[in-house]
């Protein structure tokens, strides 16, 4: 099925959404042992703030002197800091439905998987899930769901809803987010009316033949439906969408160069890159009988993450809980702006939390299964500032992503007093004492070097207000 977007000719290569594997390698093979300086010109051409190109990602890619890949976290490090500050943004997923008609070798849900004990969330279901991540103080989710017919776009809509009416105390989410299968355009556009705010399909393998080896039955085996599914979001209205690869399937560096080619598609073809990226690497599930040969060693992760900061540097970088803490820990200086926390995947685990996983009630293993509290006391011992910011989403100021990257003095404006506000509301609401001092302390360092005065008395009013039990009062 050939994809072609109405609205565009396509005048280059980069418009069809389509990717060739000789060309991939073609990079990877045409690049090898890079020189120091070209290394370098590389990392300096991304602090100055342009998308790498397939070429110069090569390089990156192709790195192996330990101290140039030393220069690339630095690089990676440094251009965070410039344009993320130190804000980390905070979800939980939450399971809405394991049923799957597909039949992925890697993933605890897959059909054949008669071990897998099936579950979908009823409407009072959701409902206590919602008010249990409320009560730890969430707000913002990722809904997640196998492909199913019982999981058409109507039911997903109505389950963003459900997700949206509840309010328990002070507890709101105020952004739904998607991981679902990829629908057709009207099925997009049903659920987009829900009012969600990034809709996630990640292609796992960019390299066709490993694709279909490792879907072996199901819808989700059309390798061209599941590329140009965010096409179809798009042309639905959703403009915040979400790309990943799953790795281990493949060699790592053809999926970062897939990761890449797919940014310059959504770039040439609308004018803006995907909010966000994932790049999970597989995790041991139920039954699950994958190859190790691809398998990306704890080096390689952390190399990749900083090439991949570095190639896209105005794009949300997630990762989740399938990483021990000492890899989120590395990762968090120099490349990754979201994670989860508090994360509970089994189904209906939230409410009901069991001290041991149990992978046949969930996707895969997690390894890193601390509260949301303790995440919170982490971040906030090394100073970095958890942020549920939800504003730019609900003010209906789209691409925020890019915003935050290139208009001047965003971050300063919105951003940062956003994520000092919504830690505010947390720490009254939900954190002990101890978290609650450590927290203002770092809200009040934070203010003390505030650039902009005028500004600083503004946020400290709203600081203020929270204090006296207003909430949701964002720049
Ligand atoms: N069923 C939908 C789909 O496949 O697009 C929803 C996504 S699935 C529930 C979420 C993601 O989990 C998948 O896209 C895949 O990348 C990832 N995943 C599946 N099995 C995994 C495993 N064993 N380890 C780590 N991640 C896994
Ligand atoms: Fe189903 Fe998604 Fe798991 Fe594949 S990855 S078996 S589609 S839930």
């Amino acid at each position: 099925m050939i994809y072609q977007p109405q609205k565009y000719k396509i005048e280059d290569k980069a418009m069809a959404p389509f990717i060739d594997p000789n060309e991939i390698w073609d990079y990877i093979n045409g690049f090898k042992n890079p020189s120091t300086e070209r290394v370098l010109e590389v990392i300096d051409r991304a602090l100055n703030k342009n998308r790498l190109t397939l070429e110069e990602t090569a390089v990156l890619v192709n790195t192996t002197d330990p101290a140039l890949i030393e220069a690339i976290k630095d690089g990676a490090r440094k251009l965070k800091e410039q344009v993320y500050g130190r804000r980390i943004v905070l979800f939980a997923p939450l399971y809405i439905g394991n049923y799957c008609t597909n039949n992925c070798a890697y993933c605890g849900f897959r059909t054949s998987n008669k071990d897998q004990l099936r579950v979908t969330l009823n409407k009072e279901e959701i409902v206590k899930e919602v008010e249990t991540l409320e009560d730890a103080g969430h707000k913002r989710l990722i809904l997640v769901f196998g492909e199913h017919p019982e999981y058409s776009a109507k039911f997903i809509a109505e389950s963003v809803c459900t997700v949206y009416g509840v309010k328990k105390g002070f507890g709101e989410i105020r952004r739904v987010n998607i991981n679902a299968a990829p629908f057709d355009v009207e099925g997009f556009m049903t659920i987009k009316e829900a009012g969600i705010g990034t809709y996630q399909v990640f292609q796992e393998t960019y390299h066709p033949e490993t694709y279909l080896e490792v879907h072996q039955g199901g819808k989700k085996r059309d390798y061209d439906w599941r590329l140009t599914a965010l096409d179809r979001a798009q042309e639905a209205g959703i403009d915040d969408v979400g790309i990943g690869t799953l790795l281990g399937l493949y060699d790592w560096r053809f999926e970062i160069l897939g990761l890449v080619r797919h940014v310059n598609h959504f770039e040439a073809v609308y004018n803006v890159g995907p909010h966000t990226i994932s790049f999970p690497r597989i995790k041991k599930a139920s039954g699950y009988a994958i190859d190790q040969k691809y398998a990306v060693s704890d080096a390689d992760f952390t190399k990749l993450v900083a090439i991949l900061r570095l190639a896209v540097p105005y794009t949300g970088l997630i990762l989740t809980a399938r990483e021990p803490s000492h890899v989120r820990d590395e990762v968090l200086q120099f490349g990754v702006s979201q994670i989860d926390g508090g994360t509970n995947i089994e189904m209906k685990g939230y409410s009901n939390r069991k001290p041991e996983q149990n992978l046949n009630a969930e996707q895969f293993e997690i390894n890193d299964n601390r509260s949301l509290q303790e995440v919170m006391t982490e971040l906030i011992e090394k100073e970095y500032i958890p942020s549920f910011c939800t504003a730019c989403y609900r003010l209906n100021r789209t691409g925020e992503h890019f915003m935050e990257f290139s208009v001047p003095g965003f971050i300063k404006r919105f951003c940062q007093p956003n994520a000092m506000l919504t830690l505010a509301e947390y720490l009254e609401d939900y954190a002990s004492d101890e978290i609650k001092t450590k927290g203002y302390r770092l809200i009040l360092d934070n203010l003390e070097h505030y650039p902009d005065d005028a500004f600083k008395e503004k946020l400290i009013e709203r600081l203020d207000l929270i204090k006296k039990g207003q909430r949701d009062l964002s720049f």
